[in-house]
């Protein structure tokens, strides 16, 4: 297995183990769906603003100055991803991020990224 790549540039074992992991593939796949998820400025403005709050669509779709069924596509396909979960309370339907793992390291990437400070400070919110 040492010499087993085309190239000897003197690897160390450490190859043996990036070559483990890459071949992984569902693993990676995993990531890119979640990238995926934000590819398109729209759902990552929607997923950052309802990790800080809970609305409705018609409140999400006044923050954002947008229509409501285009707002409602991207919370379905952010629904569908499992970065956002919903509550409905009589006829009204509530959405706000995930508490997952995924969901909580999207948000502290996107405010590094952008250099912006969390409203809600450091505490990633139950
Ligand atoms: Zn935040």
């Amino acid at each position: 297995m040492k010499n087993s790549l085309p190239h000897h540039h003197g690897e160390s074992e450490d190859i043996l183990y990036l070559q483990e992991q890459v071949k992984q593939i569902s693993h990676f796949q995993t990531i890119a769906d979640i990238f995926r998820q934000l590819d398109d400025t729209t759902r990552i403005r929607i997923f950052w603003l309802l990790c800080h709050c809970e609305e409705c669509v018609i409140n999400i779709s006044a923050i954002l100055e947008m229509s409501s069924p285009a707002v409602s596509h991207h919370l379905r396909s952010l629904k569908n991803g499992g970065l956002i979960v919903s509550r409905r309370v009589g006829k009204e339907v509530y959405y706000r991020a995930s508490t997952s793992k995924q969901s909580q390291l999207l948000h502290q990437m996107i405010e590094q990224m952008m250099e912006i400070a969390c409203p809600k400070g450091n505490e990633y919110h139950e």
